[in-house]
């Protein structure tokens, strides 16, 4: 059976993915059909502002002008060549990338959890040819409550049991220790330890931001013991939390980013590891790939995605529509705590107020996508969003906890 949008309800589209796919997601009830900016349309025709941008994949909101016109200028010539060719984006998208973050090279992958997974195999030959650590013996050091996506060896140093029960074995060599503890890191770090692994502030955890100077302390540390400190800002970075990276806020480089979700404005997905020359360098033709990274439409999407970046208005607006969203939200009765930086927050749901799918179900019957889970809601509107949208936004959170 061919489903399209003209033929069937929502009810119906609901009813074929509970059905037809694998529940690994509890989706809302709404089915949504089309957006723009900062607002989605389900197919009943009912708009909703969307506070939740993909979990930062929409740092510039649905169908960016300008991201959608790179998009349907590419389609039109080259989507896929493989990097057995070169091809007239790859270059430029790279060397683009590069300038933006003040690095020296890229390595382009697909999905987030693919540029963590590639992060931690450059770390682990890096330390064996370069630090000489004894072969099998590379550590990586991560942080509790991490989340750097769903493979195996993700998931094989995750501190949430639902990511991890019923899926080992599991990949060795990673210690965790507390996210923000810098004794416990400096106890950790041994002389085989190839890389500490970070998000410079936790999303999935809640918008958990560490106390300042943890991230400087963390790369002194490093420097001290010859250990790559590798940031992953996959959802902090790209302007989200009011920088182009997350750490460039703390004056702090780190050795490797990783980088996805809004590198591919919610059009395609494309992800990437850049960083140092003589740390990514280590890899020889042949020993690590992938067939989509590095195409001519992600390319092509992410340059236009760079561009925006290099203006510094989505940096700008992060941060000054951040400081309005955060002390509207601090406002609101119901809120125990507001955590986060730029358009970026964890609200924690106070003692006694409503929690759980109600909540979400609650506030999109008011107009508006936002995620409670687990006693808080992340609150990410795409950084186009408008003060009046923010107010608008805020006043349902505020009905539905009131
Ligand atoms: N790293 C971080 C910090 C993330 O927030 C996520 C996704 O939420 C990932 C990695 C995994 O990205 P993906 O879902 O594209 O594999």
């Amino acid at each position: 059976m061919t489903a399209t949008t003209d033929a069937i309800s929502a009810q119906e589209h609901a009813a074929l993915a509970d059905h037809w796919s694998a529940p690994n997601y509890h989706p809302m009830s709404v089915v949504l059909a089309q957006g723009e900016g900062a607002w989605v349309t389900d197919l009943d025709g009912r708009r909703y502002l969307d506070f939740v941008s993909g979990y930062s994949a929409l740092n510039f909101g649905h169908r960016h002008p300008d991201i959608v016109a790179a998009a349907k200028a590419q389609l039109d010539r080259l989507t896929l060549t493989g990097r057995s060719f070169h091809n007239d984006q790859f270059g430029l998208f790279c060397s683009e990338l590069a300038e933006l973050t003040g690095t020296e090279m890229v390595l382009p992958a697909s999905t987030g959890a693919e540029a963590v997974e590639s992060a931690v195999k450059i770390a682990r030959k890096w330390a064996y040819q370069v630090k000489g650590v004894p072969d099998g013996a590379a550590e990586i050091i991560v942080a509790g409550a991490n989340f750097h996506g769903r493979t195996t060896t993700m998931v094989s140093f995750s501190t949430d049991p639902s990511a991890r029960n019923g899926f080992g074995p599991f990949t060795p060599g990673f210690t965790v220790v507390p996210f923000g503890d810098l004794d416990a890191l400096t106890s950790a770090i041994t002389e085989n330890t190839a890389a500490v692994l970070l998000e410079p502030i936790q999303g999935e955890a809640g918008v958990v931001v560490p106390p300042r100077g943890y991230l400087a302390g963390v790369r002194r540390l490093c420097d001290e013991t010859g250990t790559l400190f590798i940031a992953d800002e996959i959802q902090c970075g790209l302007a989200r939390a009011g920088a182009t990276l997350a750490l460039d806020d703390e004056n702090v480089r780190a050795d490797l980013y990783t980088l996805g979700k809004s590198l591919g404005a919610g059009l395609v997905p494309v992800s990437a590891v850049v960083g140092r020359a003589d740390v990514l360098g280590v890899l020889k033709p042949g020993e690590h790939g992938s067939t989509f990274g590095g195409n001519p439409l992600a390319c092509s999407v992410a340059r236009a995605v760079v561009r925006l970046l290099a203006t510094g208005e989505f940096q700008e607006r992060s941060r000054e529509l951040g400081t309005y969203l955060h002390s509207c939200l601090e406002a609101v009765d119901g809120v125990a705590e507001v955590r986060g930086r730029g358009l970026w927050a964890g609200v924690q749901i106070a003692e006694g107020r409503p929690t759980g799918h109600r909540v979400s179900e609650a506030m999109a019957e008011r107009g508006l996508l936002c995620k409670e889970n687990q006693g808080h809601l992340r609150v990410a509107p795409p950084l186009v969003i408008t003060r009046e949208e923010i107010d608008l936004g805020v006043d349902v959170i505020a009905k539905v906890l009131g």
